[in-house]
């Protein structure tokens, strides 16, 4: 196999090699997806035939989404499902409703997921999917048709045994459950497992929706404890207060950390004394964001990574922190919550710096793993009690860290590098065991 005909840009940051002359730097997911599967896959010195057949998605699907809008005019949006490598199992991972969604960022997402489930070591593959449309702007009617829609374009792939969506940006339990009683009428009956981060009336699972935020603060104190730090007392800074960003303000909270400044898409908010996070969370609610939060001072967005802290959080989209952010981040610890918050230079720049960075495949994993288990249960037809999720949940994220931490130390790199090693290994011995058809 010729290791990757495509890959050009190997060795070069995603940020420089994608500039056309005169353009402001922009920033290619894919590109930068690819520049860290080259790396691992050089560390773990797997066979290139491996490399190569990471730098291709499996399988990229585009559906045009024909909506009806509640005006009577139809909107054609596109949407896009993608399995990256199924090697380990069905394609996993979540969907996405953005205005800026590319299909380059959906493959870059299912590469990630590939690398993350073999990083907590679960049966699945990596897949992505998502529809190009800004859901603030649609009414729950619109939604629904164009989830349902979207839902049907991409069926032929779904399966509990091929491809399991679930929840990512902008969607969530309730964009799910029509997910499943599309397929369920798609298929004339229950189809068990087809979807998980489901509502707990169609065979969800109560603790899914903060699985994120609690593997995010596990991985926050496993490191704060290689480090020799204590967790009571440390500075944090989180940038987003959604889905993720708000239930780890609470957790990092109530383990003694001082949440110093928080920012979402609308404004920031900063007390060096630490924020209310229960007050702020009232505020948010009243308001829909954490700007003019009276318990704080205003903060520009774009200084966030700039204040005093001892924990960066970036909880919110690709690309959060780049090369100048992080040559002004103050926090020695970053750990990236969302999913490639920290562009490829500016990794770079913080490994210059010494900062520390626990790795969005490591990270971020408590989500799938919480993924994993839903999928479990709606397999076996049978609910596990919520205690065994949580010592699960808690049990995979720590030895996924251990395993990733003491792999950095005996090859000398970075956690970012030795996740990718840990991930590559693992789909590299399930790509060895299956051969190449035909
Ligand atoms: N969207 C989440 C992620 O990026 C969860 C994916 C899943 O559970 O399949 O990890």
């Amino acid at each position: 196999m010729c290791p990757a005909a495509d890959d050009r840009r190997a060795g070069e940051t995603a940020e420089e090699s994608d500039r056309p002359p005169g353009a402001p730097p922009a920033y290619d997911p894919w590109a930068a997806a690819k520049e860290r599967i080259v790396a691992a896959c050089r560390l773990a010195k797997v066979p290139e035939e491996v490399t190569a057949v990471l730098l291709h998605p499996e399988r990229v699907v585009e559906v045009a989404v024909p909506v009806r809008l509640d005006r009577g005019e139809v909107v054609v949006f596109t949407g896009w499902r993608v399995h990256h490598n199924l090697a380990r199992g069905p394609a996993k991972g979540g969907i996405r409703f953005h205005p800026a969604l590319t299909a380059g960022e959906v493959v870059a997402l299912a590469a990630d997921m590939t690398l993350k489930t073999a990083v907590v070591d679960i049966p699945f593959g990596g897949g992505k999917g998502g529809v190009r449309c800004d859901p603030a702007a649609l009414s729950l009617g619109e939604l629904e048709r164009l989830t349902r829609r979207y839902t049907v374009g991409i069926a032929s792939l779904l399966g509990p045994d091929r491809d399991v969506p679930a929840p990512d940006v902008n969607t969530d339990e309730r964009v799910m459950a029509w997910l499943q009683d599309t397929v369920d009428l798609l298929q004339g009956g229950a189809v068990p497992g087809v979807v998980t981060g489901k509502p707990l009336a169609v065979g969800g699972m109560r603790l899914h929706s903060g699985a994120t935020a609690s593997g995010v603060v596990r991985c926050v104190r496993a490191a704060l404890s290689a480090l020799g730090r204590p967790v009571a007392g440390q500075r944090v800074v989180v940038q987003g207060f959604g889905k993720v960003g708000r239930p780890l303000a609470f957790l990092l909270a109530s383990a003694g950390c001082r949440v110093v400044a928080v920012a979402d898409v609308a404004g920031a908010t900063w007390n060096p004394a630490g924020l209310d996070v229960g007050a702020l969370a009232s505020h948010a609610d009243r308001t829909g964001s954490v700007a003019g939060f009276a318990g704080g001072a205003a903060l520009d967005p774009a200084e966030l990574w700039a204040v005093e802290a001892d924990v960066a959080v970036p909880a919110a989209l690709e690309g959060a922190i780049d090369r100048s952010q992080a040559e002004t981040l103050r926090a020695r610890l970053v750990v990236e919550a969302a999913n490639g918050p920290v562009t490829p230079a500016a990794d770079e720049v913080l490994a210059r710096r010494g900062v520390t960075v626990v790795p969005d495949i490591l990270a971020n994993a408590g989500g799938v793993t919480a993924s994993y288990f839903e999928w479990a249960q709606n397999r076996q037809g049978y609910r596990w009690e919520e205690a065994l999720v949580a010592e699960r949940l808690g049990r995979t994220m720590d030895e996924a860290f251990q395993t990733v931490w003491v792999r950095a130390e005996d090859l000398g790199v970075s956690l970012r590098d030795a996740a990718g090693v840990v991930a590559v290994e693992r789909v590299a011995a399930a790509l060895e065991a299956r051969g190449v058809f035909p």
